[in-house]
């Protein structure tokens, strides 16, 4: 099986998704190639092959930065070039971009919002959820190209797979076409789980505590409470979707089903009645406290402590505790 996973790298280094679709593809496949779109690959090249790529593909052009039509070009050069069974995308903006212009490019089927890839009788199939999640569809794929695949933020964990030691270095040599210049895309909003300059700090999707706020902080205001609590927990603050959609709140912020998927250790809800777009983002968390004044609100019902109350009464109540408690430690 030979798959290609178009890394996102950020600040320098591939991101914790790619880093998990490559050994979640090594550990598929014997022939996995990582491509990059960054001015020289070199510093990656361990990082990736300790992930169990045994190819590092670079496209070094300064213009596949901002470029789509760069990327499809590059990308649809080395499909012509070799033979993939598939190419794996970490979701973003940017990769969903690439990967729609790429399926019309090469006749290739794409399938999307991807939370698992396996072999079966010799050929990729995914799961996908559908209906809210309610239900996974195990799909395939038809066209003449590649099996193109977009995975879900947050949906792969990163496998323990034998590191190449060495990977390979292709650059590959796509001509620059007049195109390239035409349309330069910049993400407005951060991509889900990026770092912004509101929520500047480790990751979402790799936080180890996240304090939350739902639609019940009220007003704008009220994520001045979660921020707080996050901040003396050392934990990451994040919100539900109406946060995001009252522009309250960044979109890099937002965790669920469009938004990241988190895992932290303690998961703290603030005003979220847990629907099931959220229950998706978080309910893989460690522990997950909830407060909430309806006794009835579905968090409830999956949560492992409840707290029936009032956010603005527990909230900085619970804050103030623990800043006593911290300066108790450090005195
Ligand atoms: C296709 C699709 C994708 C979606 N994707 C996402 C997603 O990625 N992320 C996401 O979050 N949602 C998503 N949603 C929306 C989702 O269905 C819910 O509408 C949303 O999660 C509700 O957010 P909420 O819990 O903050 O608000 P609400 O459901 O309105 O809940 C607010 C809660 O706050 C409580 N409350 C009110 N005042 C207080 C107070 N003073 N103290 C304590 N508690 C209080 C209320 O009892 C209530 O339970 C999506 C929906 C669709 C259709």
């Amino acid at each position: 099986m030979r798959l290609l996973v178009v890394c996102e790298v950020r600040d320098g280094a591939p991101s914790t998704d790619s880093f998990a679709l490559v050994s979640h593809a090594a550990s598929l496949g014997d022939d996995v190639g990582a491509l990059v779109f960054v001015p020289t690959a070199d510093e990656l090249v361990a990082a990736l092959g300790g992930a169990g790529a045994r190819r590092v593909l670079a496209v070094e052009h300064e213009a596949a930065a901002t470029s789509t039509a760069a990327r499809v070009d590059a990308v649809a050069l080395l499909c012509s070039r070799q033979t993939f069974d598939g190419v794996l995308f970490p979701a973003s903006v940017r990769a969903t971009d690439l990967a729609a212009a790429l399926a019309v490019r090469l006749g290739a089927g794409l399938n999307w919002d991807l939370t698992d890839v396996r072999v079966a009788d010799g050929a990729l199939r995914a799961t996908r959820p559908i209906l809210g999640d309610a239900t996974l569809a195990d799909v395939g794929w038809k066209g003449d190209g590649p099996a193109l695949a977009l995975f879900r933020p947050g949906s792969i964990a990163r496998v323990d797979v034998e590191p190449v030691p060495a990977p390979t270095v292709e650059v590959v040599d796509v001509e620059p076409h007049d195109t390239w210049g035409l349309v330069s895309v910049t993400t407005a909003g951060a991509e889900p789980g990026a770092e912004s300059g509101e929520s500047a700090g480790p990751r979402l999707d790799e936080a180890d505590v996240i304090v939350a706020g739902g639609r019940g902080l009220g007003t704008s205001d009220g994520l001045a409470l979660v921020r707080e609590l996050a901040e003396v927990l050392d934990g990451v603050p994040a919100v539900s979707m109406p946060v995001v959609s009252q522009g309250w709140a960044p979109y890099s912020m937002q965790v669920g089903q469009t938004g990241t998927i988190v895992k932290p250790r303690l998961y703290v809800a603030c005003g979220i009645s847990g629907q099931l777009q959220h229950r998706v983002g978080m309910e893989r968390s460690g522990t997950i406290v909830a407060v909430n004044t309806d006794p009835t609100a579905p968090i409830f019902t999956f949560c492992d402590v409840a707290v029936v109350a009032d956010l603005n009464v527990v909230v900085p109540q619970l804050v103030e505790l623990l800043r006593a408690r911290r300066a108790g430690a450090a005195g």
